[in-house]
C-alpha cells in the first residue's frame, strides 16, 4: 500500500506515522508514505498557496492551482491517476467498513485542507471521495488523514504480528470486542473471569462472543442491526433486552433496577451469565 499524503505541512504527517506499528511496516517495505508538500507547486513569486475568498468572509482558502499540480505531477510519476480522498468535515463518516475497502487498494492520496478549505474547483477536478473523522472541525486535515492511514494500515496483510488479531477487534462483524484480563490474575482484590483461566477453549470462545454482544448492547445498541448472530445469540440478545429495560437505563446505572443491573464490571447485567 502507498499512501500519498498532499499537505502544507508534511513534517507532521512524516513524524505521526514514523513511529510504533506503522514505523515498522514502512521500514520492512509493507506501506510507503509519501508526504508531498503542496507549496513546492506553487507559482507565485511569495510561495503563496492561499488568498482570501471571493465575496468576502473570514479566513483564507487554499488556491485551485498548485493542490491540482500536484495531484498531476503524482499521475506522471506513477503512470495512473489514484484515487483521491479529501480530508473534509463535509465528508461521510470514516467507518471500519470503509477501511476495509479503502484497503484493497494499492494507491492512496490523502488531500489535507487548512485555514478554510480548497477552492471548490479543485475538489470538482481531482476528488473522489470525501471522509471526514466525525462532526466537529479540525485546524487542517492532516490528523484525520493520520487517523485512516493508521486505520486502514493494520488491514494491509503484513502489518499487524497476526492477521487475526485485526479480525477479533471492536467493529468487525459490526460488535464490540469482548474485555481483556492480563497477568496479575488477582489486581486490588479483582479477579480474572474464571472461565478464562480454564484453558477451555470452546468455553472461553463462547464467554467472549457473549461478552461482545452484551457489550454492543450496552454501549452501542445500533450496530447490532448489522451484526451477523447465530440463533442462539439471537435469543441470549432477546434475554438481555427482557432482563435489563434498556441500554439507556444501563449506562446511567442509577435509574435502572438493582436487581437487573449490577455495578461490577461497570454496568454489566448480574443475572445473564
Ligand atoms: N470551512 C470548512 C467547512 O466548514 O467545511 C472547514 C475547514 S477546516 C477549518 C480546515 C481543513 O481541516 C479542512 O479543509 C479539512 O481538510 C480539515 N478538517 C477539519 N475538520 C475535519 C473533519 N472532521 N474530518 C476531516 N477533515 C477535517
Amino acid at each position: 500500500m502507498n499512501y500519498h499524503i498532499l499537505t502544507l505541512f508534511p513534517e507532521m504527517v512524516e513524524s505521526g506515522l514514523n513511529t510504533s506499528i506503522i514505523g515498522r511496516a514502512v521500514a520492512k517495505g509493507i506501506l510507503s508514505i509519501d508526504a508531498i508538500n503542496i507549496r513546492d507547486y506553487t507559482k507565485e513569486k511569495h510561495g503563496h498557496v492561499d488568498d482570501t475568498p471571493y465575496g468576502g468572509g473570514a479566513g483564507m482558502v487554499m488556491q485551485a492551482a498548485p493542490v491540482c499540480d500536484a495531484y498531476e505531477a503524482l499521475c506522471d510519476r506513477l503512470g495512473k491517476r489514484p484515487r483521491v480522498l479529501y480530508m473534509t468535515p463535509q465528508g461521510s463518516v470514516f467507518n471500519q467498513t470503509i477501511a476495509q475497502e479503502l484497503a484493497r487498494e494499492e494507491e492512496l492520496v490523502f488531500l489535507c485542507g487548512h485555514y478554510e478549505g480548497i477552492d471548490e474547483r479543485a475538489l470538482e477536478r481531482i476528488v473522489t471521495d470525501s471522509l471526514s473523522i466525525g462532526d466537529y472541525v479540525l485546524t487542517g486535515g492532516e490528523l484525520p488523514a493520520m487517523v485512516m492511514i493508521d486505520c486502514i494500515s493494520r488491514l494491509v496483510p503484513g502489518v499487524l504480528g497476526s492477521d487475526l488479531s485485526a479480525e477479533i477487534e471492536s467493529f468487525h462483524d459490526n460488535l464490540l470486542e469482548y474485555p481483556q484480563y492480563t497477568r496479575p490474575e488477582i489486581y486490588e482484590g479483582m479477579r480474572v473471569p474464571e472461565v478464562l483461566l480454564s484453558g477451555h477453549h470452546k468455553n472461553i470462545e463462547e464467554w467472549r462472543r457473549k461478552q461482545s454482544i452484551r457489550r454492543t448492547w450496552e454501549r452501542r445498541p445500533d450496530l447490532l442491526e448489522r451484526a451477523n448472530l447465530s440463533g442462539k445469540e439471537r435469543i441470549y440478545l432477546e434475554e438481555l433486552k427482557n432482563t435489563c429495560n434498556s441500554p439507556d437505563s444501563m449506562v446511567s446505572y442509577n435509574s435502572c433496577d438493582e436487581k437487573r443491573c449490577s455495578s461490577d464490571a461497570g454496568n454489566a447485567c448480574k443475572n445473564i451469565k
